[in-house]
């Protein structure tokens, strides 16, 4: 063991920027890394990373480079003078030699960083203009001699100036009124008789108007395209150039293909291209490397067509796709086993495997603040006559988790009833959540099968909340499994153990924080935590008790068998239901237990939950990869490290990425 210490200690100091990457290997990794306004900036780990071959490595580090090329786009896309006002917050950032510790400096330094966060003069959710707490002469005194400061005050302070990014008031022209740089001099009927009067295959139909800006000029309406020689032609051509480097560490020819048309599409600019990209793409499965890179999502836009510019390069969480094999190919003892009358059981159940991915790099539109799912490629037709790929990023989510834990303050500290519970989480946790969205996922919406009589939506306004009960009952009732043991996949039921106590606790009192008061339960997944650990709390034979510890409510699980046992009972039921299509009894089940909220309760979890201060909106920095050389030059591996705070990574991405 001391060995790899000495190692890692020898390493560290070879190479200073990697030092912390070094700590990733014990326990001393730090998620969150700044917190400010409304947000939270954390780091995310890259699992496994060192079993990728040195070949996939250069093929992400490659692909990286691709992604992180195209950020200044985003950020022009957001409004067209967001670059040059970045340049200036930048200009400050690195050159202000005064007093750090100012509260206007401060106050100066909270909205830069709010600016990087949203990419932008406006709210990355909430779309509205922020600014700065600092008076405008404290700003105009920063920014003294620099080139445009007249300019660039106006912009930031000027209310009047691009309050918006996508505005949704119906009763104005919102493709005037909207901030966003997709159209220029335009009015919404002009753009949409422009885009109607183009022919294209109604059935295949390609992404029309999806990368390029519409522009009048002269009187005469004119796509300008986003391509090789054409607008942001600049980026595009770094983000070629990275694309073709990537093609010599492709693992497979799928991945070649895909990405020549990618290139191609860059080049052309051509829809089609674009579209034959998107369908070679969602077929390759296999790859343990992929990425997205492109013009993808439209909901900027107010007439949702321009795509806003986004990358997110990736490689597939080994353990969990081992664990979701193992789950998947045992899929039938499940189901053989499960405690619902033996004619709902399936005779063959085929588990749909979970596609889990790790994220390496994002950028624009998924950085900072990433989804931590995909579900592309958008085009219906494409997705009918294709499929789409689906996969959730475990690395997000864990950061996410294991940030919750760091705060001193946090949903779990004020909502678990004892420090017993609160070590339960921490310990079992992420291994719990896991298993109960793998198994949720890839057995419980698998199993079960209706009566041949029964119609598929006979449960009506009342099956969704019903199916997500029933796939949780499933997950629920096999995490105290003994099973679960013998396949390895938890050390022991502990880990079921944990999964009982965050649910209940989650489905009686922190979900609620949600729900603005007075309000009911309306949700499918919301009413189904609510369903079963109410119906718990309530049939159990006090397998859940309620607990009152300094004026405050806590739920407990008092025996975890007997509560195991209530899953059961409950999931009997709903398959009951379900296979025989009765409504009268889904509904009244569902209206009993899931949807009407004690309003003091709920008045109470509010306030509690308020009081935390939690920042509701997560954004990442990336990992820092860099190319390791042996005395030859030669690439010999690619090292990970991070970041030490999001402002130098947001001044290193400006310097490194961006046309000067
Ligand atoms: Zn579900």
């Amino acid at each position: 063991m001391k060995k790899t210490i000495l190692i890692i200690m020898i390493l560290a100091n070879m190479f200073s920027n990697n030092i912390i990457a070094q700590k990733t290997n014990n326990e001393e990794f730090k998620y969150i890394l700044d917190e400010f306004a409304d947000c939270k900036v954390m780091r995310y780990r890259l699992p496994d990373w060192d079993s990728l071959s040195l070949n996939q490595k250069q093929y992400i580090y490659c692909l990286s480079e691709a992604a992180l090329w195209g950020r200044d786009i985003y950020f022009d896309q957001n409004y067209k003078h967001n670059l040059q006002i970045r340049k200036a917050l930048e200009y400050i950032l690195t050159n202000y030699k005064g007093n750090k510790t100012d509260k206007y400096y401060i106050d100066f330094e909270v909205y830069a960083k709010r600016f990087f966060f949203s990419n932008g003069l406006h709210h990355h959710y909430g779309e509205k203009k922020f600014f700065p707490d600092c008076p405008k002469s404290y700003f105009a005194s920063l920014l003294k001699g620099y080139k445009d400061a007249d300019f660039i005050i106006e912009q930031i302070y000027n209310e009047n100036i691009a309050p918006i990014r996508r505005d949704n008031a119906t009763d104005k022209d919102i493709v005037k009124t909207s901030a966003v740089n997709f159209y220029e001099n335009i009015t919404r009927q002009e753009a949409e008789n422009y885009y109607n009067n183009i022919e294209i295959d109604t059935v295949r139909p390609v992404s029309l108007g999806i990368n390029s800006k519409l522009v009048k000029e002269n009187g005469q309406i004119k796509e300008l395209v986003w391509k090789q020689g054409g607008e942001y032609s600049f980026y595009i051509e770094k983000i070629i150039y990275w694309l073709e480097k990537a093609l010599s560490f492709a693992e497979n020819d799928a991945q070649k293909q895909y990405t020549n048309k990618l290139i191609e599409f860059y080049k052309t600019g051509d829809l089609k291209a674009w579209d034959k990209y998107n369908i070679l793409w969602s077929q390759d499965t296999k790859s343990i490397c992929d990425y997205i890179n492109g013009f993808i999502e439209t909901y900027n836009d107010p007439l949702g067509m321009k795509g806003t510019w986004e990358a997110l390069v990736n490689y597939k969480d080994l353990n969990a796709t081992k664990r979701t094999l193992t789950i998947c190919n045992n899929a039938q003892w499940f189901e053989d086993h499960s405690p619902v009358k033996p004619e709902y059981r399936k005779k063959k159940v085929t588990g749909v495997s979970a596609k889990v991915i790790n994220a390496a790099m994002l950028s624009g539109d998924c950085y900072p603040t990433p989804p931590i799912g995909i579900n592309l490629p958008n085009a219906d037709w494409i997705r009918k006559e294709y499929g789409s790929k689906s996969v959730t990023i475990a690395n997000l989510s864990d950061a996410y988790f294991y940030a919750s834990m760091e705060s001193p303050k946090s949903a779990l500290k004020e909502f678990a009833y004892s420090e017993k519970e609160i070590e339960m989480e921490k310990q079992h946790g992420q291994l719990s959540d896991n298993l109960h969205t793998d198994m949720h996922e890839c057995l419980g919406h698998a199993s079960g099968q209706l009566l041949d009589t029964t119609p598929t939506n006979a449960l009506k306004e009342y099956s969704s909340a019903l199916e997500e009960a029933r796939a949780d009952l499933f997950a629920l009732y096999y995490l105290m499994d003994e099973k679960m043991i013998e396949l390895g996949l938890v050390p022991s039921l502990e880990t079921g153990m944990a999964q009982y106590d965050s649910y209940i606790r989650n489905g009686l009192l922190v979900q609620l924080a949600r729900i603005p008061l007075g309000e009911k339960v309306t949700e499918a997944h919301m009413q189904d935590r609510k369903l079963i650990s109410e119906y718990a709390l309530q049939n159990g034979k006090g397998c859940v008790g309620k607990r009152i510890k300094d004026g405050k409510t806590y739920f407990v699980v008092t025996d975890y068998r007997q509560l195991r046992k209530t899953f059961g009972e409950l999931l009997y039921i709903i398959q009951d239901i379900k296979s025989r299509g009765d409504y009268e009894a889904g509904k009244n089940l569902v209206e009993k237990y899931g949807v009407n909220i004690d309003y003091n309760l709920h008045k109470e979890v509010l306030e509690r939950y308020n009081s935390l201060g939690i920042k509701p909106y997560g954004g990442f920095v990336n990992p820092i990869l860099k190319e390791k050389k042996d005395k030859k030059g030669k690439v010999i591996d690619i090292v990970v490290s991070y970041p030490k705070t999001f402002i130098e990574q947001e001044l290193e991405y400006g310097k490194t990425y961006s046309q000067k």
